[in-house]
């Protein structure tokens, strides 16, 4: 087995984008069908897409759904006081190739991903005013605070006991998002708020 170079995050994102090749497709099957490392990464990411999913109206085709999954590269966790989160599924893109382009919504999917963390984020876009909620999913975690601030305004907001948050309402515009805990702090360095 040849684990020596794992799936990178740029394939990943091809994948998610419907821009690999079916040999980079198949390589990434194939890969994973064979790194414990990776798999148990596509499993969690999995769970984590169809949680996500199980709030959309309209039902994906399974395979459509693993295709849309971007893996983030596996290893050991390294103690970083700072994490930029890195975007791993953004509902916007995936719509087509879902094949609900016609489907319109104010409401709006991403997950982020900064090692161990996950940060699964809905935006919802009503006059001019955005809500942005989520989830942070970590295992063991304890508790939390989420800042967002930019040009055209500041909130933030606490953990909840399920890791959940609800920022007040805010204009739309572009926002930088943090999440302070207690031996890290994850961040979203540009986060546009619009529709
Ligand atoms: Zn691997």
């Amino acid at each position: 087995m040849n684990t020596s170079s794992h799936i990178s995050l740029g394939t990943f994102a091809d994948v998610i984008e419907n821009r690999a090749t079916s040999a980079t497709l198949q390589a990434v099957r194939t890969h994973v069908a064979t790194c414990s490392a990776c798999g148990e990464t596509l499993q969690r990411l999995e769970r984590l897409i169809m949680m996500m999913r199980s709030d959309a109206a309209a039902d994906a085709p399974r395979d459509l759904l693993m295709s849309a999954i971007k893996l983030f590269p596996p290893g050991a966790p390294r103690p970083l006081r700072r994490i930029v989160a890195t975007l791993i599924f953004d509902s916007r893109k995936a719509m087509p190739v879902f094949g609900m382009r016609s489907v319109r919504s104010s409401s709006r999917q991403l997950l982020y991903s900064a090692q161990q963390t996950d940060l699964d984020l809905r935006i919802t876009i009503q006059n001019d005013e955005c809500i942005v909620a989520g989830q942070v999913i970590r295992e063991g975690y304890v508790g939390g605070l989420v800042e967002i601030s930019g040009p055209t305004g500041s909130a933030e907001a606490s953990l909840n006991e399920l890791c959940e948050f609800t920022l007040p309402a805010l204009p739309t515009g572009n926002y930088s998002l943090k999440v302070r805990m207690s031996d890290v702090e994850i961040e979203i360095p540009e986060l546009e708020l619009k529709d």
